[in-house]
């Protein structure tokens, strides 16, 4: 076989995702894009705030803007921009030497990984989780080992602590969460953060806490919890994909609590770690969003729809736990095979992930960033297809 073995397997997956993808395209010439209800993607729609428009044009008649390299960490200017509005908002004392600039969550994922992880350490997820995380750990030589959650997709203490051993480096959480929209409270993260205190000590090893944040503006009602407040050895990492709407410009950041174990050899691991992979975050969007600290898209809308798709599903008679965050529903399948389900979802021109993908078998996920008129027209489908398995 001519190419990585290792690759394989990974190409396998990823075609899953692709033919699911190609499906609705298929679909879409044959019964026209209004007729085709398309949940799958997590792909932001409402447009980013004005003002990334206008900052950006700014930057472009701008002489002083730059467009080189820059250090690996990022530019001096944003990096201290994202450090002062963090302690305003979360008053750790984070200097900017402890923020480094990176291609989306998604970069500062691979970037914290090859910072922390010895080869065959142990990543611990609650599951259900982000299928990306799977190729994350396996390109930074890591196993990613998913531990149970509640019934209601909170953190299930016990099981994590079960699931803590000798080779675990990190516990990665992700709140508000992708697929459940769940936000985790204050009192079970300061729980977390004590467990991960006495396992780091029975085990003689620091484990530390990556918390997988881009979803945290995108929350409804609720105030998503510090996970700083709860933890010193923790590395927050998050991007702009989802609060400025600019998941295709590529850029994020990880930041570390300054009392961290070894956290500035952390940050400079993570800046090699660029060198490594991206050289550095975008340039052009590295100065927009240092220009853009706080501001974000316009959450009513997504909140609007969670509201008119949670109505519809009820009225249809799904099960699912209202959620606080992101711009997903995890509804249970009617059908114990949630694979079967999302094929009979097809018949109804409605597209959704099983549940399966994400480590959440019996459930399928639902994006609602897509316009209301997809999830009002979807209604009657979901009638039909739940009906049509009692
Ligand atoms: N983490 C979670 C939970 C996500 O849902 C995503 C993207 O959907 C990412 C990370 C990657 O984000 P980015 O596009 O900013 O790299």
């Amino acid at each position: 076989m001519p190419i990585a073995q290792k690759m394989v397997q990974m190409v396998k997956s990823a075609s899953m995702i692709r033919k699911m993808f190609e499906e609705g395209i298929q679909m879409k010439e044959k019964y026209g894009a209004d007729n085709v209800f398309d949940f799958s993607l997590g792909n932001p729609d409402v447009p980013p705030p004005l003002k990334v428009k206008e900052t950006l044009l700014e930057l472009i008649h701008d002489k002083n803007t730059s467009h080189g390299y820059m250090p690996n960490t990022g530019f001096p200017q944003v990096r201290k921009a994202v450090a002062d509005y963090l302690n305003k908002e979360f008053n750790v004392g984070l200097t900017p030497e402890l923020v480094v600039m990176t291609v989306g969550a998604a970069g500062a994922l691979n970037d914290t990984i090859r910072a922390l992880v010895n080869p065959g350490e142990e990543i611990l997820v609650p599951a259900p989780y982000f299928v990306g995380y799977h190729q994350y750990a396996f390109i930074g030589g890591a196993d990613l080992k998913p531990v149970g959650s509640l019934p209601d997709f909170h953190l299930d203490l016990d099981a994590i602590k079960a699931g803590i051993n000798e080779k675990t480096r990190i516990m990665l959480i992700n709140s508000p969460n992708n697929p459940t929209g769940v936000v985790y409270t204050p009192k079970e993260l300061y729980a977390l953060g004590q467990l991960l205190v006495e396992a780091s000590n029975k085990f003689g090893k620091r484990i530390y806490l990556v918390s997988d944040e881009p979803y945290r503006k995108i929350a409804y009602d609720v105030d998503v919890p510090s996970v700083f407040a709860v933890y010193p050895h923790t590395i927050v990492l998050t991007s702009y994909s989802k609060e400025l709407s600019l998941a295709g410009e590529r850029i994020g950041y990880l930041a570390i609590h300054p009392d961290a174990e070894d956290a500035a050899l952390i940050a400079g691991a993570a800046g090699v770690a660029n060198t490594m992979m991206y050289v550095n975050a975008p340039s052009l969007f590295q100065q927009v969003v240092g220009k853009l600290q706080g501001i974000t898209v316009d959450v009513g809308i997504y909140k609007k729809r969670r509201d008119i798709l949670c109505e519809g599903l009820q009225a249809a008679g799904y099960e699912f736990d209202v959620p606080q965050g992101a711009f997903y529903l995890f509804p249970k399948s009617p059908i114990a095979n949630d694979l079967e389900f999302v094929d009979i979802l097809k018949q109804y021109r409605i597209l959704s992930v099983p549940g399966t993908g994400f480590g959440g078998p019996g459930f399928f996920r639902l994006s609602y960033a897509v316009p209301e008129k997809t999830i009002t027209g979807s209604f009657d489908g979901f009638k039909k297809a739940i009906d049509s398995v009692k």
